[in-house]
């Protein structure tokens, strides 16, 4: 049971990416370091839905 959730730039708050995880085994919102190319920098990115 993997879902898919959005990962989105936390600096200009468009939605990058979107991966999967099991949210039995990882509660937790993800945040991850990640390449955004409209600030073309990494970012963090957060989940969002
Ligand atoms: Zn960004």
């Amino acid at each position: 049971m993997r879902d898919i959730i959005t990962l989105a730039c936390t600096e200009c708050k468009r939605r990058n990416y979107t991966t999967t995880k099991n949210k039995r085994t990882t509660p937790d919102k993800l945040q991850l370091k990640k390449y955004c190319r409209f600030d073309k920098r990494h970012t963090l990115h957060k989940e969002s839905k």
